[in-house]
């Protein structure tokens, strides 16, 4: 079936092989990938241009491939290496003009009235008198210049950026310029979500696989084939999220021996394994049933990939991917003094922690979170840290994924080693009972300490799942028993004017939840109480410069209506304490009901400066915990009315 819908998909595959990747085939398929909602038409479409590319590369070409995915992605290098793009609206704006000829004025005009800056670029590009065709864009021409305007920095970067952005739109012909734009912005917004491109990718190597055997085979064959490859590069990428890596080895060997060549590596982060909230021991108990499982303290810090290569460098990486050996070069002084001998690589997973000097004691999430994040020197440092490792991924040249926690745990024990405030492995207790379960929770909490996160603790229930949010870790934390529920995080989207002696800033906020899928966020409430004015000022600082003149294409508004509109970038997290359903906003539409889901009472608890926007909380995790709510409501009444 894949097969014929590849073939009625008609990218233009107007190049010969060898030749560069045209851009215009990615602006077409691209419009095409927009103007339908179907994922597997999504899907399809990309496969045809993975296809069109695999087969127009020379053999041991890689790069035409793996730049055309990254501009489908629109990223420009692997998650830690974080080279990224995200250009402000005036300096875009100033480029356009420029290369189209207008005033600022004019394209802002333009701007308020599309609400799509990219569209915006075209139909000033469409509507320019050219004298002569411009020399049509290749994909690595695209990708080289992204990259210099992505890496360049510092006080000229300003003007550098719009003269490459300017000979970028010089270029454009037809759509091109729409997503050139987005592209800079920091968002494609065509709904092409890394699952999508990731399948794609496992199909059109199936498709040419195929081809190259030139064997005929049914239809149903072909579908088990294809679904079967999808699952290893989802697997094989959570565990080495690298294009770099993948691509030219599954190039080189194919889907199928693809497992065996890209493994978990020292050196490039995974994306960390996440739990699900639970509200009760009881619940626990439930889903645990019979099976072995442990307690670890809750941590209140920051989580911490530690990875250490065979020539013995080291590495830190936070919760999504970005190197932190800069925030943290204590602990990379720290490191080396935990290792017992005959450890020679690793990667463990563990929480970072502020503690307090002279007694050693756990302090708060807000002490760690008065650290520079960035170029710290170890004489400066006021807050001490001291790491809680819980997991073991890696050891000795062997990913440890696929071993049950014990045994990861053991290892973990016998090959580091406890040091006073600067490293320690994660306080657990393998007690079964609610009793025991209860009291360690109260232990956990004393010593400052969040809650707990339960885990299974044998069988492949055990496994280390990167990048899934699993019912297999369970975190209980003590708010969730004073029944207020999981934080969640959420994107400001918009900002409504202070009143009274608020007028200089902002005094009320639009929050959105990020819909991973439809690559949108979604406007779930408004926010305006609980800040005191010094909070006031530092959002306001932080905001302004992401001010836009009209709402950006990707924000489900529904009928909310505020001031202004920022570019979709801060996360809070925000604690609540109900969701109700509501015909305002847009949140989790069509999921618990057609109408959307807000919250009632919205507390702010912190920036999460940790978080991007896209791993704000999704619909589906919302419509969830309205469906506990109502659940547990009922549940409740109907003891009252039992009584
Ligand atoms: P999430 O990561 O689940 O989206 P979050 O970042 O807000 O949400 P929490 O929901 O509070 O974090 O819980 C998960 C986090 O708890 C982990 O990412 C990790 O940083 C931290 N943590 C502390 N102690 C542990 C532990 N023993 N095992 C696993 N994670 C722990």
């Amino acid at each position: 079936a894949a097969l014929s819908r590849t073939k009625e998909v008609d990218i233009k595959g107007g190049w010969k092989v060898g030749d560069p990747v045209p851009y215009a085939a990615l602006a077409q398929a691209f419009s095409l990938i927009e103007a339908t909602t179907k994922r597997i038409e999504k899907t399809a479409l990309l496969t045809s241009l993975f296809l069109l590319v695999i087969q127009r590369s020379k053999p041991g070409d890689f790069k035409s491939l793996l730049e055309t995915v990254y501009l489908c992605i629109n990223r420009l290098s692997p998650d830690y290496i974080g080279i990224e793009l995200g250009i402000g609206e005036s300096l875009l704006v100033k480029a356009i003009g420029e290369s189209t000829g207008r005033s600022q004025g004019v394209v802002k005009a333009d701007l308020k009235k599309e609400g799509d800056l990219g569209l915006v670029a075209m139909n000033s590009k469409n509507s320019q008198k050219t004298l002569f065709k411009p020399k049509a864009l290749t994909v690595p021409f695209v990708f080289t210049n992204l990259k210099e305007i992505a890496l360049s920095t510092g006080h000229s970067s300003q003007n550098k950026k719009v003269s490459i952005i300017t000979k970028l739109l010089a270029a454009c012909q037809g759509s091109e310029a729409k997503y050139i734009i987005r592209s800079l912005e920091g968002k494609l917004r065509i709904g092409n979500a890394e699952r999508t491109v990731l399948v794609a990718l496992a199909h059109a190597t199936v498709l040419v696989d195929q081809e190259r055997a030139n064997k005929r085979i049914n239809k149903e064959k072909l579908t088990v084939r294809l679904e079967a490859a999808a699952e290893i590069i989802k697997s094989v990428y959570s565990e080495l999220p690298s294009y770099d890596e993948v691509i030219p080895a599954l190039l080189e060997v194919g889907i199928e021996k693809l497992k065996d060549k890209c493994k978990l590596t020292p050196g490039i982060p995974l994306k960390p394994m996440l739990a699900k909230p639970t509200k009760a021991i009881g619940e626990v108990l439930d889903r645990f049933e019979g099976k072995r499982f442990t307690c670890e303290y809750k941590y209140d810090g920051e989580r911490a990939q530690v990875h250490k290569l065979e020539d013995g460098a080291f590495g830190i990486f936070s919760r999504n991917s970005e190197d932190m050996s800069k925030k943290y070069p204590d602990l990379m002084e720290q490191l080396p003094k935990c290792i017992k001998d005959g450890t020679k690589s690793f990667v463990f997973d563990a929480e970072a922690v502020a503690i307090d000097r002279t007694t050693g004691k756990l302090m708060p999430f807000q002490e760690l979170s008065k650290r520079k994040r960035k170029d710290v020197k170890v004489e400066d440092i006021q807050v001490k840290v001291c790491l809680f490792a819980f997991d073991l991924l890696y050891l000795n040249g062997e990913p440890l994924l696929h071993k049950p926690l014990l045994e990861r745990r053991q290892l973990l024990r016998e090959h580091f080693q406890q040091i006073d405030g600067e490293f320690d492995f994660a306080k657990s207790s393998d007690g079964e009972t609610t009793e025991e379960i209860q009291s360690f929770l109260e232990q956990s909490v004393k010593d400052g300490c969040e809650g707990l996160m339960v885990k299974m603790l044998e069988t492949d229930a055990s496994f280390y799942e990167p990048s899934r949010r699993s019912v297999n870790w369970l975190k209980l934390k003590k708010d969730y028993l004073a029944g207020v529920g999981d934080s969640l995080d959420l994107v400001v989207v918009g900002g409504y004017y202070g009143k009274g002696k608020r007028t200089n800033v902002y005094g009320a906020f639009l929050l959105a939840c990020y819909d991973a899928d439809a690559e949108e966020y979604q406007t779930i409430c408004k926010i305006g109480t609980g800040f005191s004015e010094e909070m006031l000022q530092s959002h306001y600082d932080t905001l302004k410069p992401l001010e836009m003149t009209k709402v950006r294409g990707d924000v489900k508004v529904g009928g909310a209506k505020p001031d202004v509109w920022f570019e979709p970038r801060i996360v809070w997290e925000i604690l609540t304490a109900d969701l109700s359903l509501s015909p305002i906003y847009a949140a989790a539409q069509g999921l618990a009901d057609e109408r959307g889901i807000s919250l009632r009472f919205p507390r702010f608890i912190r920036v999460r400066d940790d978080k991007s926007a896209d791993d704000a909380t999704g619909p589906e995790q919302i419509a969830e915990m309205y469906e506990r709510q109502v659940l547990a409501q009922s549940k409740s009444s109907k003891k009252k009315g039992g009584d």
